[in-house]
């Protein structure tokens, strides 16, 4: 029988979209180009007037008119992202990940193997 699978609610939408986010972020060039740097840029700005938690989209849009996104490489851009996500942790009162971790996290698995 179908299974009838429930609309997400603003953590399950919250974990997948940080999935995607630090996913897209650990994999974006080492050396974009100015087109593209324009472009992420671009995206989180959208990102904040559409993401569909109300809520969150405004505490987006309120963070970025101080902290501008850091585009010039996937490694800046992790540590921007984890930053970002850091504040929502704060905000609700979760533990703070440490950014150094970000790519075994995100990319390239644990240093110990437990993802190989
Ligand atoms: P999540 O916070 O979803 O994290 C998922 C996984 O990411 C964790 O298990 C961990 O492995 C990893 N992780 C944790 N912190 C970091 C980090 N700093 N860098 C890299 N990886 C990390 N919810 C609200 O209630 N209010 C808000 O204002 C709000 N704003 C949001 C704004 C955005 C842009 C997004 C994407 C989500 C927002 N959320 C907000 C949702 C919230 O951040 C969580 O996603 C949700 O509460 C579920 O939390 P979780 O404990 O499952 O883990």
């Amino acid at each position: 029988r179908e299974q009838k699978e429930c609309p997400p609610d603003s953590e399950l939408l919250g974990r997948n979209t940080w999935a995607f986010l630090h996913t897209m972020a650990a994999y974006y060039p080492e050396k974009p180009t100015p087109e593209q740097q324009h472009n992420m840029k671009k995206f989180i700005a959208l990102l904040s007037m559409f993401y569909p938690c109300h809520k969150c989209a405004s505490h987006l849009r309120e963070d970025l008119k101080t902290n501008i996104p850091e585009t010039c490489s996937n490694i800046k851009l992790s540590d921007w992202f984890c930053k970002l996500h850091n504040s929502v942790n704060v905000r609700l009162g979760k533990v703070e990940f440490d950014c150094s971790k970000v790519l075994e996290r995100w990319r390239d698995g644990w240093k110990d193997g437990t993802c190989d």
